[in-house]
């Protein structure tokens, strides 16, 4: 283990600190000197809470000194991307229209974060309301991957995921709507988890597209991500989505061979689109994963090539309606001087919203509106209840599902901006995941020739993530690569 604490996995922090080896305040120092030397150049956090993070630290300290059982998470320095509600500091989703609001609540995650010892660094930039793939949407600043400080770090969640990358935290708080944790996870080489729809409470997570949205962690490996699905699971009585499912210990199920499991490859995800390079590290991934036991069948998800179009039909419809709220009146930013309320309306979202935002509340309007709604909504609702189906009955077959996160590595800075098309197509392989509402796991598998990350995607039955970091952790002991870390100060 190196000397400096920011350098350390959570689980390594909360052992280190539960024994007396490390006060909570020396790692939580550790952390702030680190973003200190960072993050001019990262930029991924969009607020730091210095005094307050190191008043928690002391406050763990002051809990072990009693011989108080502080919990899973004792003094572990987290990052939270700006869209869980925070009583401290600001929720703003880097949009202008939220800047400078503040949340009378916490989200059930960040109490739950809290109830384990966690101590709260600060606010991770994101695209505006969750919505990109690049970060670059975001109204407050450009995030820079640090494996390449010219190159995206992937998005929406790509504050958290860059700050994971270059230790500027244990791990981050993240949100997936279509691929937002797990592609800036793939981009940034770090571990990240869309769990299952209603495993984690959206309250306080501010809504994107809701029938989509889920909450998970970005890690430094896959023991982390375990624990902290463990601290984040489970039935809240305020989210009537979350499912009353028995959580169980998700790192008591780590083992490191994958014997006995039958790992499904999808025919339709190897194709042209993937690029050869990517495709060679996720062939040598899954023969690592042979070599540990795991028998390989080939599986088919027919309707994949329909999930871009009826994601962007169903979450624009979502977030037209969910943006609603944000019109002046009750939060945020309003226009001055407005004549009539249609006119503070109009000049409100005009001003507030980006250009992004702008075109989604715009789509996600037309496919909603009469003589649209058959045409697109319900025709959308129904492909998506057959793209569920093709996982379903893939799962028939095999108990994880395996192919790439995203079609490339992290692009360029600016290099998608022009077309939304292009950059919608970085998800095409993170999308219907969410439609289906399984679960799906990104971890690296290796540098590409251009020195940045890939990323193996193992997605799960629904509710079953215990298999999926099984597989994880058997691929993360036996890979025999070492990526090294990005050597950003
Ligand atoms: N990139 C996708 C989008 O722009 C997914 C975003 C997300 O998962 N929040 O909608």
């Amino acid at each position: 283990m190196s000397a400096e604490s920011y350098a350390w996995t959570a689980h390594e922090i909360r052992d280190a600190v539960t024994s007396g080896a490390v006060s909570a305040r020396a790692v939580a120092e550790s952390y702030l000197a680190r973003i200190e030397a960072c993050d001019q150049k990262v930029q991924a956090y969009v607020d730091v809470w210095a005094e307050s993070a190191l008043a928690q630290a002391d406050a763990v300290d002051a809990r072990l000194a009693r011989g108080e059982d502080v919990g899973p998470l004792a003094g572990v320095p987290v990052g939270l991307k700006d869209l869980f509600c925070t009583k401290q500091g600001f929720t703003t989703c880097c949009s202008k229209i939220l800047k400078g609001y503040r949340s009378p609540f916490d989200a059930t995650v960040v109490e739950r974060l809290a109830d384990a010892g966690a101590v709260f660094l600060g606010k991770l930039n994101m695209d505006e309301f969750a919505m990109g793939s690049s970060t670059e949407n975001s109204a407050v600043q450009v995030t820079r991957n640090p494996w390449n400080l010219a190159c995206v770090p992937g998005g929406s969640s790509g504050g958290s995921a860059a700050a994971v990358a270059a230790d500027e935290c244990a791990f981050a708080l993240g949100s997936d709507t279509g691929g937002s944790i797990r592609q800036p996870a793939a981009c940034c080489g770090c571990v990240g988890l869309k769990p299952t729809y209603g495993r984690v409470s959206r309250y306080g997570l501010v809504a994107f597209a809701s029938s989509l949205d889920q909450v998970g962690p970005l890690t430094k490996d896959v023991e982390d991500c375990a624990l902290a699905m463990n601290v984040l699971s489970g039935r809240d009585e305020r989210d009537s989505t979350s499912a009353d499912l028995p959580v169980g210990d998700f790192t008591a199920a780590l083992r490191p061979d994958a014997k006995g499991l039958r790992i499904g490859l999808p025919k339709e995800y190897f194709t042209d689109a993937l690029g050869a390079d990517m495709r060679e590290k996720i062939e040598a991934a899954v023969s690592a994963l042979e070599g540990q036991g795991a028998e390989v069948v080939e599986v088919s998800l027919p309707h994949t090539e329909y999930a871009v179009a009826v994601y962007y039909i169903i979450c624009t419809a979502e977030a037209s309606a969910n943006l609603a709220r944000f019109d002046g009146v009750r939060y945020g930013h309003r226009a001055a001087a407005a004549a009539d309320v249609e006119e503070l309306y109009r000049r409100t979202k005009t001003e507030g919203f980006g250009p992004e935002v702008q075109r989604r509340i715009l789509l996600g309007t037309y496919v909603l509106s009469s003589g649209y709604y058959d045409a697109y909504y319900s025709k959308a609702q129904r492909v998506r209840s057959l793209i569920r189906k093709d996982f379903l009955d893939a799962f028939e077959q095999c108990d994880v599902i395996v192919g790439p996160t995203s079609p490339t590595p992290a692009f360029r800075l600016g290099e998608k901006t022009a077309d939304p098309l292009e950059m919608y197509l970085s998800d095409i392989y993170t999308i219907s995941i969410n439609l289906a509402g399984i679960p799906a796991m990104s971890m690296p598998c290796g540098l590409t020739e251009s020195g940045l990350p890939a990323g193996l995607q193992i997605m799960g039955k629904p509710f079953d993530e215990a298999t999926i970091l099984r597989v994880g952790y058997a691929y993360e002991q036996n890979r025999g690569l070492d990526m090294g870390r990005p050597a950003v100060a």
